[in-house]
């Protein structure tokens, strides 16, 4: 089993800290790689996109040759957590701001975002957040973070902050508003490692 973190820019190192120590909680053992290049993606069997830039990933990955990558292991069924710029890069549509900077989105969730959504007196909070698939409030990181304003029927909405989405997934992709990296709670990333070993 190989998990592969897309490290171009962000928080990269966090998630693979993360990975590691979720796999270790639960006994299993895979390979966690970053990816910088094209070609790594094909061999693994879940991917992790991290937080940063938005536009300046979606520029990289698409010169890397990554990002048509990324859809074909979505095309497989590959696992995938998207987090914040990653959940933006996963949408089909943005707002429009998104739509005015012809940003590029890998069109992967039925989903529209919002960039910075959460306005600039809460550049950064954390909140007990209710997570359907969690049996107990999770303790979720928000940075500079986005939100998704409308998600498509087969979309499946696990976290809301008042009208704002902040967690979701639809098929093999996990997309997520906040930074499970970033806390000791394993519980989103165990959820997200159950696709890959159940
Ligand atoms: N605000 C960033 C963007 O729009 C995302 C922030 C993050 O990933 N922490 O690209």
């Amino acid at each position: 089993m190989r998990i592969g973190v897309i490290a171009i820019q962000g928080d990269v190192s966090e998630h693979v800290e993360s990975v590691e120590k979720a796999l270790a909680e639960r006994g299993e053992t895979a390979e966690v790689v970053t990816i910088k290049h094209k070609g790594i993606v094909p061999t693994c069997d879940g991917l992790v996109f991290p937080g940063g830039e938005s536009t300046t990933l979606g520029r990289l990955i698409l010169r890397e040759g990554i990002a048509e990558e990324i859809k074909e292991a979505k095309e497989k069924g590959i696992p995938i957590l998207g987090t914040c710029a990653g959940l933006i890069l996963l949408a089909t549509r943005g707002d429009s701001q998104v739509e005015k900077t012809h940003q590029y989105l890998l069109g992967l969730m039925d989903i529209k975002v919002n960039r910075n959504s959460f306005g600039r007196q809460f550049q950064s909070f954390e909140v007990d957040l209710d997570v359907s698939v969690l049996d107990s409030p999770y303790n979720a990181v928000f940075i500079r973070a986005p939100a998704i304003l409308e998600a498509g029927v087969d979309v499946n909405v696990l976290a809301s902050i008042d009208e704002k989405i902040v967690a979701a997934e639809q098929d093999n992709v996990l997309a997520l508003a906040f930074h499970p990296e970033l806390t000791e709670d394993m519980r989103i990333h165990q959820y997200f490692l159950d696709k890959l070993f159940n």
